[in-house]
């Protein structure tokens, strides 16, 4: 095929279960599934969805996550609009674009909001196993309480999901939690940082000699392994929390020991984003490599006012999907069949218009029913019966028509006969189907 023709590097098509790949990627009925979940689940708590625009002026991300961060850095997808010279970027995360919003429409005006959204993100990073260049996010923001309430319940509304999609915290996937504290607590740390990696200068890589003075917190992110000592060694900013910090993450902490959360304090754990303060959280896993961060978020108090709103104290996190779904392909993860409950059997096309109102009239009822389409022989119906995944198979043949009937074959139960049904009295045996 021509180069041309092919999705672009680092954006990968989520294919139906039912069409064979060689890369591994999640494929449609786990993603589907997924996306069934997070709605109940994210009801459950009282989160409303929206939905923001997918490209902004690249001055949102360059003011929202800070100038030296690797997304602003080398990571944006930025361009000018032809049409009018406007500097765009398809957005790398999505908590700028929500917060603009909010500012933009005053939609906190009546007082707080917990929301939610899902959708592709956009970073040029090197392509690899669980690292791409367009990914999707779920990301979930409670949005005007000032916390450690609002933090636990994120962090246990994870939780839930995890237990939802069949995942066992502790052993699939383990919570790190760290407090930033707030910006005073960050500076006193910040210059007795700079002192001990100045101190240490020969060892520092060149990112890190760039980062020095610009954005030396970052510097403990490294994944130089050269570097490793030099970062252990560093002051650790739970040192230099005041009273109010400290009683934040206190709090936090004895919500989540209640709930019976295990979780391991990381005083290392910074985040990727020049916003945040107070908690920050990951939920790591161990069996996808050098990618083991699933979903990871915290408190950015300060994001509202840097983006010229109103002061206004937020938490959130951003889940990387194909990150999760693909930990929950390696661990085997059961997917819920999604397959209809029928399959329907046209012997004779001509007599779709007396077939199609019974199907309707089940669809109505609830079932799911899967329509064979174009024609063909009975034994080349019965196999794509077969492969459905359908629990019953119903034959439209003309004797049964003729009689006003249909057939029910079970597919999945050898033991059990085939038998006719009424076409008259559709509603009366369609919730049969639906359990048995
Ligand atoms: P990493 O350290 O792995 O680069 P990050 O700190 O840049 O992650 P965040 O910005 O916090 O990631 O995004 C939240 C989640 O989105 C990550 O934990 C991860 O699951 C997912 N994610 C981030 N970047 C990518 C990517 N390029 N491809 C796939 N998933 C990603
Ligand atoms: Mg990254």
């Amino acid at each position: 095929m021509a180069d041309s023709l092919r999705a672009v590097k680092g954006m990968n098509d989520i294919l139906p279960a039912s069409v064979p790949r060689t890369e591994k990627l999640p494929d449609g009925a786990i993603w589907s599934w997924f996306e069934t979940t997070v709605r109940r689940v994210l009801g459950q708590y009282g989160y409303q969805y929206l939905l923001t625009p997918i490209v902004e002026p690249t001055a949102l991300f360059v003011r929202g996550l800070g100038e030296v961060t690797d997304i602003v850095e080398k990571e944006m997808y930025s361009f000018t609009d032809a049409m009018n010279g406007d500097r765009l970027t398809l957005r790398p995360e999505a908590t700028a674009g929500i917060v603009r919003a909010m500012v933009e429409h005053n939609a906190l005006y009546n007082g707080p909001l917990r929301l939610w959204t899902l959708g592709p993100m956009f970073r040029h990073e090197r392509p690899q196993k669980g690292r791409y260049r367009q990914f999707h996010q779920l990301d979930v923001e409670a949005l005007g309480h000032a916390g450690p309430d609002v933090d636990a319940e994120l962090i246990l509304l994870v939780r839930r999901l995890w237990r939802e999609l069949g995942l066992v915290e502790g052993q699939h996937v383990r919570l790190e939690i760290n407090s930033l504290g707030q910006p005073e607590e960050r500076r006193a740390h910040r210059e007795a940082l700079v002192r001990h990696l100045e101190a240490h200068a020969d060892v520092l890589d060149e990112d890190a000699r760039r980062r020095l003075h610009s954005n030396p917190l970052r510097i403990l992110d490294t994944k130089n392994p050269a570097m490793q000592p030099l970062v252990e060694a560093a002051p650790v900013l739970m040192d230099f929390l005041g009273t109010e910090s400290r009683a934040h993450f206190d709090a936090l902490r004895a919500v989540l020991d209640a709930a019976g959360l295990a979780y391991r304090v990381n005083p290392r754990l910074v985040r990727g984003m020049d916003y945040y303060n107070l908690t920050v959280f990951e939920w790591v896993t161990d069996q996808l490599g050098s990618q083991g961060t699933v979903c990871g978020g915290g408190r950015y108090d300060g994001l509202f006012g840097q983006l010229g709103g109103k002061p206004t104290p937020a938490v959130g996190f951003g889940l990387g999907i194909e990150r999760l779904l693909l930990l929950m392909q390696e661990l085997g993860v059961a997917v819920p069949s999604q397959a209809p409950a029928v399959y329907a059997v046209l012997p004779s096309p001509q007599q779709l218009p007396r077939v199609m109102p019974v199907l309707e009239a089940l669809r109505a009822a609830g079932v799911g029913v899967l329509m064979h389409a174009g024609g063909g022989s009975m034994k080349a119906q019965f196999k794509r019966a077969d492969a459905s995944g359908a629990r019953h198979a119903l034959i439209f043949g003309d004797e049964e028509l003729a009689r006003g009937e249909v057939a029910l074959k079970p597919l999945r139960d050898a033991g059990a006969a085939q038998r006719s049904l009424p076409l008259a009295g559709v509603a009366d045996w369609a919730a049969e189907l639906l359990t048995a």
